[in-house]
């Protein structure tokens, strides 16, 4: 690991000034996924700009009866948090599903969001990787792709994204507050991670020095009964190789509300909003949740050894759907 300087920032501003200052420099969150890329040599920062002490680490309730989740909200403080658990119970399921004890006690909302693609090729500075050297080339596309992408790929990256709470928050709508050079803002789920097109080095559309604060969930009675599933090849300490997140309000035996989301199968945890559509106004059978999924996996282009996930995918979210009309 290379030497680096190691800064407490005092507020987001600060912090936001710290990074312009030195723009080789990065913010800190608990360090699981950072510290470990920097161990390989994947990442090389000048400095660390810990933001652990003024990402505001606490969950509200907001007037319009949403949620808001400070970044810096530890993954075992969110998923234990009693308002999470009766109303977003997909989020508490999701965060629980990642990791160990130990990494949820350290790793932030921020952080999580941000984490790095676990391809094998992009943690390994020896070999070639469009996401780590930008036309360096990809050389998963032919090689050790199992675990890689089936939808909105493409020549230049096949790589997932890892987090699972995001694929409940792109589930949920929820909104990622912002601060950078541009002021305040706020980026839509889905929205904040990118598909990788041609510049697969960019996994979100925040710009260099963004500053993630806060989450915001909306009200939303739907996500009360909803939940997270997630296929692995080990029972715990494993990535999704396919996980869904879903919500559904049922009423008379018709599908009213419905919010979807894949993760292990794309670059972004991906909104099945064609799903969604397909099913709202449908009866709440396992045939038409079987319909909706064919919908939305029509658009999934397969690797040479990830064809199984499709059939994966289409289970789980029948499967998933199904355990929730049965739910009591
Ligand atoms: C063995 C192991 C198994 C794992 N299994 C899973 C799993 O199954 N599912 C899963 O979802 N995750 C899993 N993880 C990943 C883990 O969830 C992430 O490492 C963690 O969530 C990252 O959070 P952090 O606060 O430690 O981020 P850090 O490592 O501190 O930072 C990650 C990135 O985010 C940036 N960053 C941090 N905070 C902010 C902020 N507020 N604004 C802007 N940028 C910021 C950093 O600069 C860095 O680029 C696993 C990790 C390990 C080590
Ligand atoms: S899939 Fe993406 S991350 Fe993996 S080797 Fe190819 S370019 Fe790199």
């Amino acid at each position: 690991m290379r030497p680096f300087v190691y800064r407490r920032a005092t507020d987001a501003r600060a912090a936001v000034a710290a990074l312009e200052e030195q723009p080789n420099a990065m913010y800190l969150g608990g360090g699981t996924n950072l510290v470990d890329l920097m161990r390989l040599g994947v990442a090389s920062p000048e400095a660390l700009v810990d933001v652990t002490r003024i990402a505001p680490d606490t969950v509200e309730e907001t007037p319009d009866g949403g949620l808001l989740i400070g970044a810096g909200v530890r993954n075992s403080d969110l998923a234990a948090h009693p308002t999470v658990r009766r109303r977003y119970p997909m989020l508490a399921e999701a965060v629980l599903s990642g990791a160990s004890g130990q990494i949820r006690n350290m790793a932030t909302v921020g952080g999580n969001l941000l984490q790095r693609t676990r391809c094998s090729y992009f943690q390994d500075v020896s070999k070639p990787c469009n996401k780590r050297r930008p036309g360096s080339g990809c050389p998963a596309v032919e090689g050790d792709h199992r675990n890689l992408a089936i939808i909105g790929h493409s020549p230049a990256c096949v790589a997932t994204h890892p987090s699972d709470m995001a694929v409940a928050l792109a589930a949920l709508g929820a909104g990622v507050r912002v601060e950078g050079r541009r002021g305040a803002h706020r980026v839509a789920m889905p929205g904040l991670h990118r598909l990788p097109g041609d510049e697969p080095d960019r996994d979100t559309v925040l710009d260099p020095g963004d500053l993630i604060t806060a989450v915001e969930l909306p009200a939303l009675p739907a996500a009360a009964r909803s939940r997270y599933r997630k296929v692995r090849d080990r029972a715990s300490f494993a990535f999704a190789v396919v996980s869904v997140a879903a919500a559904l309000e049922v009423a008379d035996g018709t599908v009213r509300d419905c919010r979807i989301a894949f993760g292990g199968i794309a670059h972004v945890p991906w909104r099945a909003e064609l799903a969604e559509e397909a099913l709202r106004g449908a009866p709440a059978t396992a045939a038409e949740f079987a319909r909706a999924a064919d919908t939305e996996l029509a658009r999934a282009r397969p690797l040479r050894e990830n064809g199984f996930k499709v059939p994966l995918a289409r289970n789980v979210l029948v499967r998933t759907l199904t355990e929730l009309v049965e739910t009591p």
